[in-house]
């Protein structure tokens, strides 16, 4: 029997990501390492800022300053998405982390930078210990499968559609 559980975090609505920051701050507070991987963001955000003050959570990134275009990512994005999935890859086997969080994976697949089927074998690589989270819209159904927890995010109201744009400190 497996300790280490995987946990889904999809849908549409506001707070997958900071759900899982919130995972990894627990986790963090009982004395267990943490990594997160963050796929496609370069854009610095408060919760990464927030993260390098405490020791138990690593992060590494692995997208570009720029937004991807799911119809057309460049080599680079495609790179920088594989790196990231086989750097997360590894952690997860390797025993060294309770929690590994594999950030907006489940966009990287969507917009085709990484494959969904590597992306199961990993998971289900893991080191018995470990928890993953994965965490993005669009998650494919196989995902679902996978998941021990799976949760929906759903928008039933954002102010970004009555015309506030994305406020620091609270959206990034
Ligand atoms: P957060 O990062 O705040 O936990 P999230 O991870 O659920 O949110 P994503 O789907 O990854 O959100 O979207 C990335 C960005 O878009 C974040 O800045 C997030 O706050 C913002 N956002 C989330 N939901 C919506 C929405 N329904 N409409 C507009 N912007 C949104
Ligand atoms: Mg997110």
């Amino acid at each position: 029997m497996s300790e280490g559980l995987v946990h889904l975090y999809t849908g549409n609505g506001k707070g997958k990501t900071t759900a899982a920051f919130g995972l990894a701050l627990r986790v963090a507070g009982r004395g267990g390492k943490v990594l997160i991987v963050q796929f496609l963001k370069g854009l610095p955000t408060g919760e990464v800022m927030a993260v390098r003050k405490i020791p138990e959570i690593e992060v590494r990134r692995f997208g570009s300053e720029r937004f991807v275009d799911p119809k057309r990512p460049r080599e680079e994005d495609i790179a920088l998405a594989k790196r990231g999935l086989r750097e997360a890859a590894e952690a997860m086997s390797s025993g060294i982390y309770r929690l590994v969080v594999l950030d907006e994976v489940n966009v990287a697949v969507a917009f085709n930078l990484i494959d969904e089927g590597e992306v199961i074998s990993a998971v289900r690589s893991r080191h018995p210990r470990t928890e993953v989270v994965l965490t993005g819209r669009y998650a494919p159904p196989s995902f679902y499968e996978l998941a021990d927890y799976v949760t929906e995010f759903r928008e039933v109201k954002h102010p970004f559609s009555s015309g506030i744009p994305a406020r620091e400190g609270i959206e990034f």
